[in-house]
């Protein structure tokens, strides 16, 4: 079986949510359309009840669902991660695109 063509590295652009790379466990940084950064990352359904930003509604468990932050918060890299907040996985693409 011949193997793939290597595939050229493109330049950093942040790009749409891209679940199948973020699945690899990095989150992805994207680009809202209002022009803010984010990091993004599938995440693990959870018992803790959370609101989901997009829909002021519940993030159950069992829905597809992904955790994000900001990619350039003031307050610094590890405080952004603390504030992440769980959404659904449409609201977020309604929110980023
Ligand atoms: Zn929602």
């Amino acid at each position: 079986m011949r193997r793939g063509s290597r595939r050229a590295r493109r330049a950093a652009e942040p790009r749409p949510l891209d679940l199948a790379r973020a699945r690899g466990g990095q989150p992805v940084r994207v680009r809202t359309a209002d022009g803010r950064e984010y990091f993004v990352t599938p995440a693990s359904p959870s018992p803790r009840g959370y609101v989901c930003p997009g829909c002021a509604s519940a993030v159950r468990p069992g829905q597809t669902q992904v955790a994000a932050w900001e990619a350039d918060s003031l307050l610094g890299g590890a405080a952004a991660l603390e504030m992440r907040r769980h959404w659904h996985l449409a609201c977020w693409r309604a929110f980023a695109a």
